[in-house]
């Protein structure tokens, strides 16, 4: 399907660039006539023998991706994007070039760590300079700033309809499974196209609740295997709150900032973001924000979902253990490899996790 949409962006002439995770300007990217295709492992056993060549304790993403690279996975694609989302993308922003793994161009973009401040700004904004100038190398155009105007407003009404699926989702009548095959969608698709496809599905977000299962929040890296919403929905629970880096994680939290330089607006936006731990920043923020999107979704519970070996999200693992007890909130750990399906054992875990937090409803 991703390769399917590269063939058809390059028959309107659209350069392709392959994305790492986890946080990137999209805007950027729209304005330049770039299509992005996010690439997250890809899931199911490494496509070639290159995972080897990094050690064995890294996590899936990238073993995943370096053995995809090499094996040739993403060839239709011009470049490849390596944002500094942790040690171990950066390692493979060398590794793959170096190794035979990648011979297009590499390019970089180190989003802000941190709290907002006008050094943060100045920063962010001198890296999307330098972003676009790669781009425009890659294109043979600069970029056009009123075109940044105009991607910028589109990306916003694409947040706008992801964060009210995700807010209001008791409301929004689709299961699990559905809403997050139609987020995912994003990942590959133009702009245009996802914001299509989101419009026709709001027709189902309504004003009374249609959403009856046992509210779970979910917070973790990526939604992979997918069958886990086949699994939590046949066990009669749904996602009330979404916390997941690929997901929630990637929804502002304000619109952004009406008029002045689309430039600015951009660095602006990358400090409305939800708190990430692949953004560094204040953790004890980051767990009051969780405890807030746990309340107010109405959440009975919470399932912690990581990459096995991910240091940034398992460095937040104790503390969320140490909130969400402090608050009596049931919670269950899976930990993953990209699998292509969970495993029986998974599955009754999650079966009994649901009964469980369900009783617990119940109880006067
Ligand atoms: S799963 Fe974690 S360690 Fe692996 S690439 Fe993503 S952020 Fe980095």
């Amino acid at each position: 399907m991703r390769t399917a949409t590269i063939l058809s962006e390059k028959m309107l002439g659209h350069k392709t660039v392959v994305v790492l995770p986890v946080h990137y300007p999209r805007e950027l990217f729209t304005a330049m006539d770039v299509h992005t295709v996010e690439l997250w492992g890809p899931p199911g056993p490494p496509r070639g023998p290159d995972a080897g060549r990094i050690q064995p304790y890294a996590c899936a993403v990238v073993r995943n991706a370096l053995a995809f690279l090499a094996s040739g996975g993403a060839d239709a694609a011009d470049a490849v994007l390596f944002p500094h989302t942790c040690d171990s993308i950066q390692g493979l922003a060398t590794l793959a070039p170096d190794f035979g793994g990648w011979g297009k161009p590499a390019l970089r973009y180190l989003h802000p760590k941190g709290q907002d401040g006008p050094a943060a700004r100045a920063f962010v904004r001198a890296e999307l300079a330098h972003l676009a100038d790669r781009l425009a190398e890659l294109t043979g155009r600069p970029l056009a700033i009123p075109r940044l105007a105009a991607a910028i407003e589109l990306h916003a009404r694409i947040d706008r309809l992801r964060g009210a699926f995700l807010s209001r989702r008791a409301f929004l009548d689709m299961a699990d499974p559905a809403l997050y095959r139609l987020l995912r969608r994003g990942e590959f698709l133009g702009p245009g196209d996802h914001l299509a496809e989101l419009a026709v599905a709001a027709r189902g977000l309504g004003e009374v609740r249609v959403q009856r299962g046992v509210p779970l929040m979910v917070t973790g890296y990526v939604p992979e295997p997918m069958t886990l919403f086949d699994s939590l929905a046949s066990a009669g629970s749904f996602v009330a709150a979404d916390d997941y880096a690929a997901v929630g994680r990637r929804v502002p939290l304000s619109p952004p900032a009406d008029g002045g330089d689309p430039l600015d607006m951009l660095a602006a936006k990358a400090f409305t973001m939800p708190p990430c731990p692949t953004r560094g920043g204040d953790q004890d923020v980051r767990m009051a924000y969780l405890e807030t999107l746990y309340r107010r979704s109405g959440s009975a519970g919470l399932i912690v979902h990581v990459q096995k070996f991910c240091e940034p999200e398992l460095f937040d693992v104790p503390a969320i253990r140490r909130r969400f007890a402090r608050i009596g909130a049931p919670m269950l750990y899976l930990e993953g490899e990209l699998e292509n399906s969970l495993s029986g054992q998974v599955v009754t875990r999650l079966e009994a996790f649901v009964e469980m937090v369900g009783a617990g409803r119940k109880a006067p």
